[in-house]
């Protein structure tokens, strides 16, 4: 069946009637609980159940919202939450921005594919109408970036050039069907067969509604290619009301980083180049300082005359090589060290070293009470930490491990 939608795309109010309604459940599309309501088909309807690579409307049924349209057969499904009354008399409203927005993709994805074709010769096998951008799969490894640039230029010519778009039915039998550029008709068609026909450059079978003047398409922008399936190249593009939305976005960026970075956008890279190497020295001398700030706790820790037989250290700032240098600069024959890195509230390191036998006892411990993981050999534990906050405990463990030992030798 063919319905109003698709005689008049324009069409943004249309007055019809309930032929059935039956309760049923809608599984939302980002997945989720499924939605309670009725399945309601109308007479005839100005809501686009989905189909070529366009998706559905979403609109008013008097003042019920439409949450979905689908297609079952012949029949466009209206998914509501409100029962409604068979052979009721409604007023139909279509949501106009969705609406023309998707007009403006899908025929713009038509006049791309149309065009691609002539000037290279590539086919669209497939093509998708995103929420923020579209994509059409061209049946070639590659395309190049004059080529992207000609298919710009080219498309958006005929724009300018205001061809207009035309709708005709032919029976499905119609020998001009075979002349149509095709991918085919589902399995479930019936009726006569739409042809949408961009004059004096395409024809093409289609179910989906369209503007009927390229002019109405505003401008078309390329966004380049992405790696498509084997031997194929995705094409990215933009038409209509979302290249000036896009243009919106990118200004806004841009004056955003005009005002942090403090210049003008003819040296935004250039100042964030800038900016990373500055960041990447102050990581260096930033490490540096850190190794040598662990040397001096070692030595400071071994010119005390008497030394004690258990270290504790913590440092907010620091890393597991900061702690691997204190621990090597002290050596581990005799002292049981016990050093932390990272903020007191979150997630840190720690290293246990010391004699082997107590290491390989203690180390499961102190992880345990860390609230972390961590593993260890030849004297050395180390691992992650979440409860940072409980170094006090895991240095009373070892206190009290150490005092002990003193006492039995
Ligand atoms: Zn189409």
């Amino acid at each position: 069946m063919v319905f109003q939608c698709q005689r008049d795309s324009w069409a943004r109010q249309f007055a019809t009637r309930v032929v059935s309604c039956q309760a049923a459940e809608l599984r939302p599309e980002g997945g989720g609980e499924p939605v309670r309501g009725f399945q309601v088909v109308l007479e005839d309807t100005i809501l686009f159940p989905e189909g070529g690579g366009q998706p559905d409307d979403r609109g008013l049924i008097g003042d019920v919202p439409v949450l979905r349209v689908t297609r079952r057969g012949p029949e466009a499904v209206h998914f509501v939450q409100t029962a409604l009354e068979p052979g009721a008399a409604v007023l139909l409203s279509l949501d106009w921005e969705r609406r023309f927005d998707h007009m403006q993709q899908h025929s713009g994805q038509h006049l791309i594919t149309a065009i691609a074709d002539l000037m290279f010769g590539f086919k669209t096998t497939s093509w998708e109408l995103g929420r923020q951008r579209s994509v059409i799969e061209l049946d070639t490894p590659c395309l190049t970036a004059e080529q992207i640039e000609a298919l710009e230029r080219s498309v958006n010519e005929k724009i300018r050039e205001r061809v207009p778009v035309t709708v005709r039915e032919l029976a499905a039998d119609d020998p001009e069907v075979e002349t149509v550029r095709s991918r085919g008709l589902p399995d479930d068609h019936t009726g006569p067969v739409r042809v949408i026909n961009i004059e004096g450059i395409d024809s093409n079978m289609c179910c989906g509604t369209h503007v009927s003047n390229l002019s109405d398409l505003q401008v078309i922008k390329l966004l380049g290619t992405e790696k498509g399936k084997k031997n194929k190249t995705n094409l990215v593009f933009l038409a209509g009301n979302r290249v000036l939305k896009s243009i919106e976005q990118s200004h806004n960026t841009e004056k955003a980083l005009t005002s942090l970075l403090k210049n003008g956008p003819g040296e935004h890279v250039e100042a964030v180049k800038r900016l990373q190497s500055s960041v990447k020295l102050l990581q260096k001398n930033n490490l540096n300082l850190l190794r040598d700030i662990a040397v001096l706790i070692a030595r400071d820790f071994k010119s005390k005359p008497v030394r004690s037989q258990l270290f504790v250290l913590h440092r907010k700032e620091g890393d597991s090589e900061f702690m691997n240098i204190i621990a090597n600069e002290i050596g581990t024959e005799e002292t049981l060290l016990f050093l932390t890195v990272g903020d007191e509230k979150e997630a840190g390191l720690f290293l246990l070293a010391g004699p082997v036998e107590a290491v390989e006892n203690l180390g499961p411990r102190v992880a345990e009470l860390l609230g972390g993981k961590g593993a260890g050999k030849r004297g050395r534990f180390q691992g992650k930490a979440t409860k940072m906050s409980r170094r006090g405990e895991v240095e009373a463990l070892l206190q009290e491990f150490v005092s002990h030992q003193r006492a039995e030798t």
